[in-house]
């Protein structure tokens, strides 16, 4: 799948390309974020979230002992996750995961999902650099490429 790589200075970068990416979305889509701890991951959920909610006051913070929290957009529900503490599959079961299709599903560690991670899915990659940041989007299936194809 093409890779489409932007270089982000600082977080503004992160929100201003977060904001670019949100009117792309729509219901049923999934968004892998993947990243070391400290690379960006909530912070990048954070800006999609407060865009598409159009709302820069909302709280958005890691997920992490309840793995998931819910947000009610104009358009779809938004289902932000985190499986970093997801040790085995059969746990995912508990956290209705395949319940979330009639939203967005965007989703840290995603790693920890193994087989039952999506196939259809937007994998963003955040890695450090010298100067900041870079952020990858890699959109699988021919509709996310069209889509990403609108960005640049
Ligand atoms: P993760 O969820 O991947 O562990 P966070 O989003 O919590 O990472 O961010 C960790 C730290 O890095 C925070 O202090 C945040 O302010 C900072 N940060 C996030 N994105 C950027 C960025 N694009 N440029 C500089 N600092 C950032
Ligand atoms: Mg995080």
């Amino acid at each position: 799948a093409p890779k489409i790589v932007f270089s982000i200075a600082d977080e503004a970068e992160t929100f201003a390309l977060a904001k670019r990416i949100a009117p792309l979305l729509k219901a049923g889509d999934v968004i892998a974020l993947n990243g070391d701890l400290g690379a960006g991951k909530t912070t990048f959920s954070r800006a999609l979230i407060q865009t598409l909610l159009d709302n820069p006051n909302v709280d958005v913070t890691s997920p992490t002992f309840t793995l998931v929290q819910t947000y009610e957009s104009p358009n779809f529900p938004i289902w932000h996750y985190d499986m970093y503490r997801i040790e085995d599959e059969s746990e995912l079961d508990e956290l209705g995961f395949e319940d979330t299709i009639d939203g967005l599903a965007i989703i840290e560690w995603p790693i920890r999902m193994g087989d039952q991670l999506p196939s259809y899915r937007l994998d963003i990659q955040i890695d450090f650099t010298n100067t900041g940041r870079s952020i990858s989007l890699i959109g699988h299936g021919e509709e996310w490429n069209t889509r990403l194809a609108k960005l640049s």
